[in-house]
């Protein structure tokens, strides 16, 4: 429909003032559109009553201002969960989550339109890759919320990158993504309050080290058996487990940050008093912490999850370790925002 206008959410500030450059028109003006985008949330030329009105309509015809149409909202019973549902300009659909804690406002945003990983326990990776999003399409999630919740006085607090799609296969467009989400001149959430998790693919974690970036990382470790996690996650066969905990220190040595390990607990599969021991040995003596997740069954994986008196014994095996350990409260499951990758906080 827009394909041949630039989604404007897609550009740098330098690459925003060129094109304003190639219109005739100064640099400033670019500034002045970049706040309204993503400061003041404006959605269209027109709402941006700073410029002259020949402008805003020069903008219409060269700019799309929609990455996203909602196509649905679905909210859990105690309204703390939302889910959307989102078509992109070609009808691909991603889905994006906006989590209520007391004193946070979590999204879970999505870095492609589905996932070729193919994690067997996974919605995402049952249903395939469609495509990469652009760096506009994973900004337009978070300023979508931002602007719901700015109707309610309210505001994000914490983005999450792990909704559908693998966010290291998309590499730079989830960074470009993030450098605008935070860049103080533009939507200006600081670098902490955000969070891309991996299944592991190597090169990148050791890419993200070396950026230098405080965002914080997370890693869908599962297991440290190499045949169960091949099982699991095809990609284990191409980045083992071995390879992968070395990036893990790799990072944490290079960033002295603190890693984070995603484990979904699945009944008799990899939830034993043994799993646990295994995983302590593995990671032991790095800056980390391991987030429990009991599995949510999907309909093309035949497993359960582990029950809460299983989860909390793997946990304590953990923490007879050393290791930091939670166990996650599994939010908006009756939505089906609850299926792992649209994730949780934590609590014990
Ligand atoms: N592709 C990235 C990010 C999206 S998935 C990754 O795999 O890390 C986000 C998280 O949800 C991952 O930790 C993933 O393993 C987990 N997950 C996916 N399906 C799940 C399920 N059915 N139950 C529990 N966790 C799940
Ligand atoms: Fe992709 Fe992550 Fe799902 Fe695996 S768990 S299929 S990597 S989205």
């Amino acid at each position: 429909m827009n394909s041949q206008k630039t989604l404007i959410y897609d550009l740098s500030l330098p690459e925003l003032e060129a094109q304003f450059k190639a219109l005739g028109e100064p640099s400033f003006r670019a500034k002045q559109v970049w706040v309204a985008l993503y400061q003041t949330l404006r959605t269209s030329p027109d709402e941006i009553t700073t410029l002259p009105k020949n402008l805003r309509k020069k903008m219409g015809e060269r700019f799309s201002f929609q990455a996203l149409t909602p196509v649905r909202a679905i909210e859990s019973k105690d309204r703390q969960t939302v889910k959307t549902l989102f078509s992109l300009e070609d009808g691909h659909l991603i889905e994006a989550v906006l989590m209520y804690y007391d004193d946070r406002r979590t999204l879970c945003i999505s870095s492609q339109s589905g996932c070729g990983i193919g994690c067997s326990f996974c919605a995402t990776g049952q249903m395939g890759l469609n495509r990469d999003l652009s760096s506009g399409e994973i900004v337009a999630q978070v300023l979508y919320f931002a602007r719901q919740l700015a109707e309610e006085d309210d505001h994000v607090t914490n983005v999450v990158v792990m909704g559908m799609g693998e966010p290291f296969l998309n590499y730079d467009n989830v960074m470009d993504a993030l450098d605008r989400l935070n860049n103080p001149d533009a939507f200006g959430l600081g670098a902490r309050r955000f969070t891309i998790s991996t299944v592991g693919i190597i090169p990148k974690i050791r890419t993200f080290a070396d950026a230098g970036t405080q965002y914080n990382l997370a890693i869908s470790l599962h297991t440290v058996d190499d045949d169960l996690r091949s099982r699991l996650i095809p990609i284990n066969k191409v980045y083992p487990v071995g390879d992968l905990i070395k990036a893990c220190r790799y990072y944490v040595n290079k960033t002295s940050r603190r890693v984070t390990f995603e484990y979904a607990l699945i009944a008799g599969v990899n939830d034993s008093v043994e799993d646990a021991e295994a995983l302590a040995k593995k990671i032991r003596g790095m800056i980390c912490h391991v987030n429990l997740i009991p599995l949510n069954p999907t309909k093309g994986f035949d497993e359960a999850p582990t029950s809460s008196e299983q989860a909390s014994v793997f946990c304590e095996v953990l923490e007879s370790h050393n290791i930091p350990c939670t166990i996650r409260i599994r939010r908006g499951i009756e939505i089906e925002a609850g299926c792992g990758q649209l994730a949780a906080e934590y609590t014990k």
